[in-house]
């Protein structure tokens, strides 16, 4: 099957990715979140269209061969990658060849209290868990999980996986317009995040054709919400729309200011800063009142 592979897709983040769909046949998910690219779909509790270890390995060496210097294989699906029956087996298989190229899966971590799920994913270089919700309220009408699929077992899961895992972990959250935007939901999630301590934290919102009819939040919206977070915690907005912002003028008092509340990378204080406000941050990293902290690959500034 050729649809296994997809890629490779270059970011700044990843690097060279191959994509690995292990879902090559149709959508086969435990969610069926709103927001989701893909067309709605009923949810189930494990794949019905299963393709084989081999097949899948196969196609993956075969791309790695066509395609030179991958840094990351990246496993995905049509759906959710941890419903494959033999996420394991198939990840030693990787391991075997994968030579220097990491590994990382993205899931929506509703198996995440599931030992077997964990010990699989702790043979990955990196690990992107979703947490959209922190209640079970928001996980019903925004990711419209599969029966049975409880909230507090997906943060007593991430937990259990954090203590045994020794790669970089990355949390991403989708931020959907009145769905998991307000301040207590938001609340929960970053009470959650201080005792999980991620890696990192990503933030966006729909920038593609949604299954459901909702709405994005624009990057305003995402930078008011990220300083809902901790200042602790490192919350990195990956919002691919930054464009809606004007870039406005600060001053010395009022960038060291705007850093203390919330770290920033390069793209937002693109985004936020004119030109002589950049300059002037320049002028502030110099005079080591700011500094640089590369956190798994994301460099963000912060007061020093
Ligand atoms: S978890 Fe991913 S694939 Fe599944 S419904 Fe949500 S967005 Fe779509």
């Amino acid at each position: 099957m050729n649809n296994i592979i997809f890629g490779p897709i270059h970011s700044r983040r990843f690097g060279k990715s191959l994509g690995v769909d292990l879902s090559p046949g149709k959508k086969q998910c435990n969610f069926d979140c709103l927001y989701c690219e893909l067309a709605p779909a009923p949810t189930m509790d494990a794949y019905v269209d299963v393709v084989s270890v081999e097949e899948i390995a196969t196609a993956i060496k075969k791309a790695l061969q066509e395609h030179k210097d991958i840094d990351f294989i990246t496993l995905t699906a049509n759906g959710e990658p941890t419903l494959y029956p033999y996420l394991g087996e198939l990840i030693d298989e990787i391991n075997t060849f994968k030579g220097d190229t990491k590994t990382l899966i993205l899931t929506n971590a509703a198996n995440i209290d599931d030992v077997k799920i964990q010990d699989a994913l702790c043979k990955l270089d990196e690990v992107k868990l979703s947490l959209d919700c922190a209640t079970q309220k928001c996980l019903q009408k925004l990711d419209r999980s599969h029966g049975g699929i409880d909230v507090e077992n997906i943060k007593a899961g991430m937990l259990a996986f954090k203590s045994k895992y020794n790669g970089p972990l990355i949390i991403e959250i989708l931020i959907v317009k009145t769905l998991n935007d307000s301040k207590e939901e938001i609340g929960k999630i970053n009470d959650f995040l201080l005792k999980l301590n991620p890696t990192r934290i990503d933030i966006s919102s729909i920038d593609r054709p949604p299954a459901y009819a909702v709405q994005a939040v624009g990057y305003e919206e995402l930078l008011n919400i990220s300083h809902l977070f901790d200042s602790s915690l490192p919350v990195y907005i990956a919002s691919r729309k930054k464009a809606d912002m004007k870039a406005s003028r600060y001053n010395d008092k009022e960038i060291l200011d705007t850093l203390d509340k919330r770290p920033l990378t390069q793209e937002d204080i693109e985004a936020l800063f004119d030109e002589d406000s950049q300059n002037r941050l320049e002028n502030l990293l110099g005079k080591a009142k700011i500094k640089r902290v590369s956190t798994n690959g994301v460099e963000f500034f912060k007061k020093a």
